[in-house]
């Protein structure tokens, strides 16, 4: 029989899984299900992007790329970067296939066994199991009772970090709070790295999509820049998912040890993947606008189609999603709005914050309605 390993043992398998097959199991059976579990945006890649990919087929950019990137994404990324007040060079960049293959050689090249790694909850999935594979230990910091906001938790967080905690890892915008962190608050994050020598994660991707706020980079903040791994992609500001394409910005060692794990795993990102990505950062602004305004749109009719049911949501700022207050007991609400309503949610527990439903409102407004009045007359709202 084999025999696997601890490291992947203590890994469980994603909490939204159940959720994900019982919808599949619907629709199969011809159930229409307003998916609202969705973690990627629902428009098209931009046309001109698309070109760009075709073109860098045609011209032949179809072998080995440099591990690390080619030349001229990395420059767009630096310049990108410098446009956000960080002042990295292309040696300190490394494109990924995807932000979360940036994020898992970042969590290997930092976290060994036994190394304290803070989360904030509600969490992206994904940090906890990278943590874990890396053999951390996790301390988790919940702010759910300060409406998923970061400033007035503050405090916990200083009483949770120590001069053993190796790594934080912030994610502004959030994914699923859709919180986007103050300048004070990234400021009391600097204060304790730069007092207990942490490394901070700070994960970007949603920073394209914010709404009454501008997103900081923690990077660019005095302090930071040699304690900062900072991760970004192209899935979500420029609906890319499926194209796998991101990438990480760190000081040079850093670069020099995820890059061991990154050459001698995926090699690289695809060749012509990243020649769209030059196309997506230098001529894209305005079809990122477009999907922004739209994402906005969305949030203020749910926000207020909520509200009319008495339903307050905390605020969310930015990115696609928002967490809906719901029983305390969210994976059965979440079961129980799929079954009844036929309306696919993310339990908050899998966030780590029970007593939430997170959803997504990468669907058309028209869909989305359909979603809230199906709630209502099942008795979910
Ligand atoms: N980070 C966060 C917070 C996310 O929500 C996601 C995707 O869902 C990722 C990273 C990874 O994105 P990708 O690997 O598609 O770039």
């Amino acid at each position: 029989t084999m025999d696997f390993t601890a490291r992947l043992e203590r890994v469980e398998p994603s909490a939204t899984l159940a959720i994900s097959n019982l919808a599949s199991e619907l629709e199969a059976d011809g159930v229409d299900v307003v998916d609202l579990s969705v973690g990627e945006p629902d428009f098209p890649t931009p046309e001109n992007i698309v070109e760009a990919g075709k073109d860098a087929l045609d011209a032949g950019h179809t072998g080995y790329p440099p591990s690390n990137g080619i030349p001229k994404l990395k420059e767009a990324i630096a310049d990108k970067l410098d446009a956000d007040g960080l002042d990295y060079s292309t040696d300190e960049v490394i494109v990924t296939p995807g932000a979360k293959q940036a994020l898992y050689e970042t969590f290997q090249a930092l976290v060994e066994d036994g190394d304290e790694v803070v989360l904030l909850d509600p969490a992206w999935v994904s940090y906890e199991a990278m943590a874990k594979m890396a053999g951390g230990d996790l301390s988790r910091v919940d702010l759910s009772g300060s409406s998923f906001q970061l400033e007035p938790a503050l405090e916990d967080l200083a009483a949770t970090v120590s001069d053993e905690t190796e790594l934080l890892v912030i994610n502004s915008p959030s994914n699923p709070s859709g919180a986007v962190f103050s300048d004070a608050a990234l400021e009391g994050v600097r204060d304790l790295a730069v007092d207990h020598d942490i490394t901070v994660i700070s994960d970007e991707i949603y920073d394209a999509i914010t709404y009454d706020t501008e997103q900081t980079s923690l990077g660019s903040l005095e302090g930071m820049a040699d304690r900062t791994v900072t991760i970004n992609g192209f899935s979500k500001a420029y609906s890319m998912t499926g194209w796998r394409l991101g990438y990480l910005a760190a000081p040079e060692p850093l670069v020099e040890q995820a890059g061991k794990l990154h050459s001698h795993s995926v090699s690289s990102a695809a060749n012509f993947v990243q020649h769209a990505g030059v196309e997506a950062l230098r001529n894209t602004d305005d079809a990122v606008d477009e999907m922004r305004d739209a994402f906005e749109a969305r949030r203020d009719m749910l926000i207020d189609l909520f509200a009319d049911h008495g339903k307050e949501v905390p605020f969310p700022d930015g990115a696609f999603y928002m967490m809906l207050p719901v029983d305390d007991d969210d994976q059965a609400w979440c079961e129980g709005a799929l079954e009844d309503a036929h309306v696919a949610t993310v339990p908050g527990s899998a966030f780590g914050t029970p007593g939430y439903a997170r959803l997504s409102y990468a669907a058309s407004e028209e869909r989305l309605k359909t979603g809230v009045e199906r709630l209502v007359d099942a008795g979910y709202l």
